[in-house]
Formats: C-alpha cells, structure tokens, sequence
C-alpha cells in the first residue's frame, strides 16, 4: 500500500527563524510518521537551519533547481547546493514557475532528470488552467505536462518521483478540487504511468493533491482511493491547520 504524504510548500513565505519555529511546533505535536511521511519545503536560504531539526524520515525538499551542475548562471542554485544544505527532494514544474516564471515542459524535464540524476526525490506538479477544464481538455492538458515531464526517465528514476495533481483554478483561490474531480484526475495519471512504465511502478507511485488544502477537506480528499497525500501552500504556513492536516489519520 501507498504511505499518504503531505509536504507543505512554504512558497515566498517565511524568514528563517519563522520557519524553525514553525517546524519545531509541528514536531513538538507529535506526528505519527509511521501513518504519514511528512515535510516542509522552505526557501533556499532556509534549507540548512531548518534541516537541524528533522530525522532521516523527514521530507526536505527545495522549492526548485537548475538544470546545470555549476557556472555562470547568476542566482540559480544546483542540485548539488541544496543536497549539501541538507534538502532530500525538490519539487518541480509547479504553476507558479510554469506560469509567472515561463518553465516549459521541456525546462521543467531538464530539471527533473538532473534532480533524479543527482538523487534527489521530485515531486512533479501538473495541473490545468480553468480556461483548459472549462474547454474539457483538462485530462489531455495534464497527461501531456505527465509525458513531458517524465521524457527520458527509466523505471529506477521512477522511484523518486512523486507527481502532484494542482488544478491552476484550485491554488490559493479556497476553491479546491471535489473529491470526485481529484480522484478522477489521479486516477487517469496512475493509468497512464501504467502503460509507460507498468502495473508495479504505478500502482507504487504516490500522487499527491494540491490546491486550497485544509483541515477541513484533508480526510475528504484522502478518503479517495487514488489520492495519496497533498501538498499544501497556505495552510502549511501555521503550525495549528498544517498539525490538522497532518493528522487526517485521527
Ligand atoms: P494553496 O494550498 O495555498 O492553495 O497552494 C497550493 C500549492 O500551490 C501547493 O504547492
């Protein structure tokens, strides 16, 4: 069976000290990570503190990477830099850097393949434009960003990825996806994974949910059978709703 898991994407949020703090009160909440595996993905520049706090078991993941190894790329920073800040994921190909930072499907496989490369786990982020869902082409549009984003990868690769079904309409708008609309979606991924990498590989894979994450819709979301966990933005910005989301098992 599939662990659930549940990272909280920080975004621009949070300086240093708040995201120590932060993390201290959800540990000290007492997460049952036999039930779920959990993490924080915090800026850059918070990576190294932050990681002082975690065991082995915890999610570190940076918020993006370059696709080089090193050079003359002022203000990117490489696989290898946030490894050694203490990062064991990153997440990538989210809408935020799709849309607002121009990531095409062929940057955002650039990036996945030199994380998995370096062994870093990738949380792959999908989702359609409510303009796409309203034109009925939300399915084609995600399989696409699925295909595009996994080119090149091999069944070990796989592995270490994660992807996350973000419908654009359900990010920091309170409107989120009906369970029946996740699971839908999530289960057309797994199908699709199956018949380019096979059964096993997909029925591993865990596909996570994202948009307008609360403690309110947590257990809902979670009830469906191919949704696997979440990746929260807003409501992992307080120890009180990211512990009540945490705690979807209780
Ligand atoms: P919100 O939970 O704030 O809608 O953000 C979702 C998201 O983009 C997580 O990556």
């Amino acid at each position: 069976m599939r662990k659930p898991l549940i990272v909280g994407n920080w975004k621009m949020n949070l300086t240093i000290s708040e995201g120590v703090n932060l993390v201290n009160s959800v540990i000290d909440a007492g997460i049952d990570q036999l039930k779920v595996d959990y993490g924080f993905a915090p800026s850059f520049v918070a990576l190294g503190e932050i990681k002082k706090y975690l065991n082995d078991s915890h999610i570190l993941a940076a918020q993006n990477i370059y696709f080089e190894d090193s050079g003359a790329f002022t203000g990117e920073v490489s696989a290898d830099m946030v490894i050694s800040a203490g990062a064991n994921c990153v997440i990538l190909g989210h809408s935020e850097r799709r849309h607002i930072f121009k990531e095409s499907d062929e940057i955002i496989n650039k990036k996945v393949r030199q994380a998995v490369d370096k062994g870093l786990n990738v949380i792959l982020c999908v989702g359609e434009l409510l303009e796409e869902r309203e034109a009925g082409c939300e399915v084609e549009t995600v399989l696409r960003q699925v295909a595009l984003g996994l080119k090149g990868l091999n069944s070990d690769d796989m592995k270490k990825v994660v992807i996350a079904y973000e419908p654009v309409w359900a990010i920091g708008t309170g409107k989120t996806a009906s369970k029946d609309d996740a699971e839908t979606m999530h289960r057309e991924i797994r199908s699709f994974v199956s018949k380019l990498y096979g059964e096993n590989i997909a029925n591993d894979l865990r596909i996570l949910y994202g948009g307008s994450v609360k403690p309110e819709n947590i257990k809902e979301l979670m009830s469906a059978e191919n949704v696997d966990g979440a990746l929260v933005g807003g409501a992992s910005l307080k120890a009180e709703s990211f512990v009540k989301i945490l705690k979807f098992y209780e």
